[in-house]
C-alpha cells in the first residue's frame, strides 16, 4: 500500500559531493521545515528508528533542547517565531485566537491570521494575511536586502504559511478541504494544478489500512478516552473514497506538502538564480494526528516513521538537482500523550480539566454569586488568557475580576493565576529558556493590546480538553516543557555532525541562517541570537 509519495516522479539521487562546510559560500538555498507538534520528547523517543530525513538531519547540527519558550504554546505564535527572530510578545502573535473586546464587530474573537480589514471578516470566515505578525519575517528581509531573492511557503495550515511566509512571499500556498489553495485571484503555478490533480486522484480511492512496522507493534492497544471520544491507539489510516478529513489527518498530508514544494521549487528554480532563495514547509498533519489520536499509539508511530520516509524522498529528490542547499528542521510547539494512556505510563497526576473551569461556565458561576448578568468572562476555554467583559461597570468589571481570578487560584487543577499588571511588569526574558520562571514564559507571550486581563495556567497535565466527543482527545497550548520543548536541527552537505545540550530558542533560527548566507539584521530588533554552528560565522556582539 502507497501513500501519497512523490518518490515515484523521481530520478536517482545525485548525492552533492560533502565539502567542509567552514569557507564555502553560502548555500543558494533555504529550506525552512516546521513540523507541527512535533515535541523534543517525540523525537528523541523515535530518533533511534529513524532511517529517512530525520536520520540525515540527525547526523547535522542537532539542538534537542530547543525552546517555544513562551507560555502560550499554540501553533500561531510557535510559527511567528521560527523566522522571525522574535518572541511572541514583539511578533505579536499571542495565540491562535485572541479576543477584542472593543471591536466593533460582533465577533470578537480575533484569528490570528486573518485580514481585520476585509469587511464582514470572523474568526471563520476571513481572508487569509499575516497583517497582525508586526515584525518582518525571513523572507522579507532577505527581500529587502536582494529583491532577486524567492520566498516560497507550502504548508498544511494557512496560518503556518501566513506567520513564516511573512509579509510579501512570491508564492503562498497552504492546504484547505480539498487541496492546496493561495489568496484570491492568485494563479496557480503547474506544479499546483499538478499535484492537486494527484491529490483528486488518490483521495477518490479508498486507502486501506496501513501495515504496521514492528517498532509500532507494542504500541498498538486500544484506550478509552474520557469525555465522549471513540477509543484511539490501534488506528492504521484507513480511509473511505472522498474522505478528505482523514486524508487530512493522516501522513498523506504532509506527502502532498512535500511534493508540492519539491514541485514549486523545480517550476520556478529556487536555489538556480543569482540570490539565496528560501522553502518555507509547514508539514501539519504530526498535529491533526496528535491531536486526534494522541502521541503514543500506532498512529503517532505510523506518521512519524511516514513523515521520516517523505522526507527523506525530498530530500533525495533535492540531492539530484545539484542545488546547494541547507535545511532547517523544527517545530511550532510539543504536544502531550491522552491523559489515559499517560496514566499507564507512569503519569499518576495526568487528568482532564474540570469543566467548570472553562471561561463561559466560571462567568456564569461569578455572575451567580455577584447578582451580574450576562457574559462576564471571556476566554478560550479552561485555560490560557481570560478577559473581563468591557460593558460591566468598572466597580462590577473589578468585582468580577477578583472572584475569578480568586476561584481560579483556589481550584486544584490551577497552578498560578497571573494578572496582567504582573505579566507587564515582569523583565522579557534572558537566559537559556529552560531556566524560566512561570512569569518569564507568560511575559514572552505577553501583548498588551491583546493579551486577556489575566492568565490561568493548569498544573502539569491537566488537559484543557474535557469533551472529546468533536474527535480531539489532547491538545497543547500550556507553559510546561513537553510543550515548549522542540527539536532545532541544521543541515547541509559536508556539515560536521553535532549534538547540543544546551538549552536555545527557536527565536534563536532567524540570525543562525541570516548569518549562514550573510544577511544583516538590525542589532535590537529581534529577541534571539545567533548560534555557532559549523559553517556559520556569527556578527560580533
Ligand atoms: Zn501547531
Amino acid at each position: 500500500m502507497k501513500l501519497f509519495r512523490l518518490a515515484l516522479l523521481l530520478p536517482l539521487a545525485l548525492f552533492a559531493a560533502p565539502a567542509a562546510a567552514q569557507d564555502r559560500a553560502p548555500p543558494k538555498l533555504v529550506v525552512a521545515i516546521a513540523v507541527d507538534q512535533l515535541s523534543a520528547d517525540l523525537f528523541e523517543q523515535y530518533r533511534p528508528h529513524f532511517t529517512g530525513g530525520f536520520a540525515r538531519l540527525s547526523r547535522g547540527t542537532v539542538f534537542a533542547s530547543g525552546y517555544q519558550g513562551h507560555a502560550a504554546t499554540e501553533t500561531c505564535p510557535g510559527h511567528s517565531t521560527i523566522l522571525t527572530g522574535s518572541r511572541p510578545a514583539r511578533t505579536g502573535i499571542i495565540a491562535n485566537n485572541w479576543f477584542d473586546l472593543g471591536a466593533a464587530r460582533e465577533d470578537k474573537y480575533i484569528y490570528c491570521a486573518e485580514d481585520p480589514r476585509v469587511p464582514g471578516s470572523t474568526s471563520s470566515r476571513y481572508t487569509l494575511s499575516p497583517f497582525h505578525l508586526r515584525v518582518p519575517a525571513m523572507g522579507d528581509h532577505m527581500k529587502r536586502a536582494d529583491p532577486r531573492a524567492r520566498v516560497v511557503a507550502v504548508t498544511g495550515k494557512d496560518r503556518a504559511a501566513a506567520m513564516m511566509g511573512g509579509h510579501g512571499p512570491d508564492e503562498r500556498w497552504w492546504w484547505s478541504d480539498r487541496g492546496f489553495v493561495s489568496h484570491e485571484g492568485r494563479a496557480a503555478p503547474r506544479s499546483v494544478d499538478l499535484v492537486n490533480a494527484n491529490v483528486g486522484e488518490a483521495l477518490a480511492r479508498p486507502r486501506p489500512s496501513l501495515e504496521l512496522p514492528d517498532i509500532c507493534r507494542p504500541r498498538s492497544r486500544a484506550y478509552p478516552v474520557e469525555g465522549g471520544g471513540r477509543p484511539v491507539g490501534e488506528g492504521r489510516f484507513a480511509r473511505d473514497a472522498g474522505d478528505a478529513r482523514a486524508f487530512r489527518i493522516s501522513p498523506e498530508l504532509d506527502g502532498a506538502t512535500l511534493a508540492l514544494a519539491a514541485g514549486l521549487r523545480a517550476e520556478l528554480g529556487l536555489g538556480e538564480g543569482e540570490a539565496t532563495d528560501l522553502l518555507i514547509v509547514g508539514l501539519s498533519a504530526n498535529d491533526y494526528v496528535g491531536h486526534t489520536f494522541g502521541t503514543q499509539g500506532s498512529e503517532m508511530c505510523l506518521q512519524l516513521l511516514s513523515l521520516d520516509r517523505s522526507l527523506g524522498d525530498f530530500f533525495r529528490l533535492l540531492d539530484s538537482t545539484g542545488v546547494d542547499y541547507a535545511v532547517m528542521l523544527t517545530a511550532d510547539h510539543g504536544g502531550v500523550d491522552i491523559p489515559e494512556r499517560d496514566r499507564d505510563h507512569g503519569h499518576a497526576g495526568a487528568v482532564r480539566v474540570d469543566p467548570a473551569l472553562h471561561a463561559t461556565a466560571m462567568g456564569r458561576a461569578i455572575g451567580a454569586q455577584l447578582g451580574l448578568e450576562g457574559r462576564l468572562l471571556w476566554g478560550d476555554g479552561a485555560s490560557g488568557d481570560i478577559y473581563v467583559d468591557r460593558a460591566l461597570a468598572p466597580a462590577d468589571r473589578l468585582r468580577v475580576a477578583e472572584a475569578a481570578i480568586r476561584a481560579y487560584r483556589a481550584h486544584l487543577q490551577v497552578e498560578a493565576v497571573l494578572t496582567a499588571e504582573e505579566i507587564r511588569a515582569a523583565a522579557s526574558p534572558s537566559g537559556p529558556p529552560d531556566q524560566w520562571r512561570l512569569i518569564d514564559r507568560a511575559r514572552a507571550s505577553y501583548d498588551p493590546e491583546r493579551s486577556g486581563d489575566f492568565l490561568v495556567l493548569l498544573k502539569e497535565r491537566v488537559s484543557p480538553v474535557f469533551d472529546t466527543s468533536r474527535g480531539y482527545v489532547t491538545t497543547h497550548g500550556s507553559p510546561w516543557n513537553y510543550d515548549r520543548r522542540v527539536p532545532i536541527l541544521f543541515w547541509r552537505p559536508g556539515m560536521a555532525p553535532s549534538e547540543r545540550g544546551e538549552a536555545v530558542e527557536t527565536a534563536d533560527i532567524l540570525p543562525t541562517l541570516a548569518a549562514m548566507i550573510g544577511l544583516a539584521i538590525a542589532p535590537g530588533s529581534i529577541d534571539g541570537r545567533c548560534l555557532d554552528i559549523d559553517g556559520v560565522r556569527c556578527p560580533a556582539p
